[in-house]
């Protein structure tokens, strides 16, 4: 049975887009650029459980970068670091894709690893007035693809 629902998960991953499985911004654990790495602030990192976490500027669609939990391993909250100095110093790329690419192209980019295990879905806005602008509609990583694949949750520890 689990063979079968493989063969099925894997024959739909070419008629799912990314829009349909991401988790979406709104629901995102992420961190605002200009925010300090007190004591509180680092503990609720460490009690959301992440372990990367989308580092946005000013609007929570306008993701800029991605902190690493391993990032934090030098940090002591008393210093009150600024999450800013952090970032500048690592540099972590973001990798976007479109909203409406197929789950197959998700998953052989990921395989390819060249660019992580997380992405940032994304659109061009042209409603309004103004010109278009890309903003940023949620993330998806390996683990969400292969539940699709194996049609079935997988349960994080
Ligand atoms: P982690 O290694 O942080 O547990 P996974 O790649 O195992 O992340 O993803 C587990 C689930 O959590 C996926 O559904 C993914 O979309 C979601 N996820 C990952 N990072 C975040 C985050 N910062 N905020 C909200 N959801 C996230």
């Amino acid at each position: 049975k689990d063979e079968v629902n493989i063969i099925s998960g894997a024959l739909e991953l070419r008629k799912k887009t990314v829009a349909e499985v991401m988790t979406r911004i709104e629901d995102a654990f992420m961190l605002d650029y200009d925010a300090v790495l007190d004591f509180e602030t680092v503990s609720e990192i460490m009690k959301s459980g992440y372990s990367r976490i989308p580092v946005y500027e000013g609007d929570r669609k306008k993701i800029i970068t991605t902190l690493y939990i391993k990032d934090l391993a030098f940090v002591d909250p008393d210093d009150n670091t600024p999450l800013k100095t952090l970032c500048q110093f690592y540099q972590n790329p973001c990798n976007f894709v479109f909203e409406d690419v197929t789950l197959d192209v998700m998953f052989k980019e990921f395989k390819e690893g060249n660019k992580g295990h997380m992405a940032f879905v994304h659109r061009v806005n042209s409603e309004g007035e103004g010109d278009p602008f890309y903003e940023t509609i949620g993330l998806i990583t390996l683990e969400d693809v292969i539940e699709e694949l194996i049609q079935a949750e997988i349960m994080d520890e």
